[in-house]
């Protein structure tokens, strides 16, 4: 809790006699003493939030004594008060950081005006300072979140690539004495380090746009092998789950962009493997491509759970899951559409669904055909 008090400083007994009691009959808290020395003495020993003090007083003034509250760097409205002989001394003042200056002798009412705006400031300022202190808190544990996600994903990728090549190696070992349950075996190890693998390297990526330093590389693209490339490394989740796979048809047509054929593979892998993780057994998941004359527009559909209208931009933010609970039926960390999107926006383009509940989605990607020359770094946004 912040100190609502009042110090009145002043060698005028009658005065801090009045104004004492007439804002006490307001329901302030107040305090009164006589010169510089004792008010010093006042503010080490218990916290106030507004001064009035008179400027002209015997030994220490109410300038230095203003000076010596801002040095400490007590957050303190300090008022001065002053006779209409010294009004440039008050102005003075409010050069050297006070709030206002009263002049003697003022109504009551203007003292009250003058109190209570004070209070205020000093309430506003504490907020927005608290609030400040809480935003750059958050931001701190933000960046150690990120880092430790990063660390974890980097450490946890060497075993990965080592688990990987001992198990090729022992595969090719077995490829002439196999059994049919080791090859399922071999199959389900397979898959699930492909699985972890494309875990950490998603981590790793949203780290990197986190930090805004994921890097493309443009080169010339032909989107529709490439989707065709991608959907075909998927198969085996397509047939696991019973869903009809529909490729984009390999004559078609729609020229080249410059991309970077890495990141876009990502982004189809994330919406395609989404596709087919909310869509149930029986259904069909398709990419569609269409070429523009500057842009080209990549569709990747599904006859899914659907995404009810107030999701729709709810899913490209980070760690957003429309069924968040633990007991889902699908697994997923909530970052996939982050970095479908941070790479989309990386490549100049943008992203969109249109889908309603129950009736499928579908996540359009339209990508300029030119990039700007070289490596484009981005972040998230
Ligand atoms: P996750 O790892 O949970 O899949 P994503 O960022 O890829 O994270 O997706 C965020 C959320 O968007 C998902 O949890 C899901 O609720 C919703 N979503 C994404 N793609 C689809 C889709 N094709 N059909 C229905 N819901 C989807």
């Amino acid at each position: 809790m912040s100190s609502k008090k009042i110090l009145l400083v002043d060698d005028e007994i009658i005065l801090l006699d009045v104004w004492s009691r007439a804002l006490r009959r307001e329901g302030h808290e107040v305090s009164a003493v006589e010169n510089g020395q004792l008010a010093l003495e006042a503010l080490a020993r218990e916290a106030f939030a507004v001064v009035f003090t008179d400027i002209h007083m015997p030994g220490m003034g109410g300038k230095e004594l203003l000076e010596l509250i801002k040095k400490s760097a007590q957050d303190v409205c300090v008022n001065v008060i002053t006779g209409a002989a010294s009004i440039a001394d008050a102005i003075e003042c409010m050069r050297l950081g006070a709030c206002d200056y009263l002049q003697k002798p003022c109504e009551l009412d203007e003292l009250m005006v003058l109190a209570r705006r004070c209070l205020r400031h000093h309430e506003e300022r504490r907020e927005r300072k608290s609030l400040y202190a809480a935003v750059t808190r958050y931001e701190e544990l933000d960046r150690l979140r990120s880092e430790f996600v990063s660390n974890v994903s980097h450490e946890l990728r060497t075993p990965l690539f080592s688990i990987q090549g001992a198990f090729d190696l022992l595969s090719d070992a077995f490829k002439n004495g196999g059994s049919p349950q080791n090859d399922r075996l071999a199959w389900v190890v397979r898959h699930n380090l492909e699985r972890l693998t494309s875990i950490v390297n998603n981590i790793l990526d949203f780290a990197k746009l986190e930090k805004g330093a994921l890097k493309s590389s443009f080169q010339k693209v032909d989107l529709v092998i490439l989707a065709r490339e991608t959907l075909e490394a998927l198969s085996p989740l397509f047939s696991q789950k019973g869903v009809e796979m529909h490729s984009p048809a390999p004559n078609a047509a729609i020229g080249w962009l410059s991309a970077d054929p890495g990141q876009l593979r990502q982004v189809l892998t994330n919406l395609a493997a989404n596709a087919v993780k909310f869509t149930p057994a029986g259904g069909c998941v398709g990419v569609d491509i269409n070429g523009k004359d500057q842009e080209i527009e990549m569709v990747v559909w599904d006859s899914g759970i659907g995404i009810a209208p107030e999701n729709h931009q709810k899913v490209f933010e980070r760690f957003y899951q429309v069924d968040g609970s633990l007991t889902r039926e699908a697994g997923g960390s909530g970052i996939g559409l982050a970095i479908v999107k941070g790479i989309v926006q990386l490549h100049g383009g943008k992203i969109w669904v249109e889908s309603a509940l129950g009736q499928g989605s579908k996540f359009h990607v339209l990508l300029p055909r030119q990039q700007g020359a070289g490596e484009k770094k981005g972040g998230l946004l």
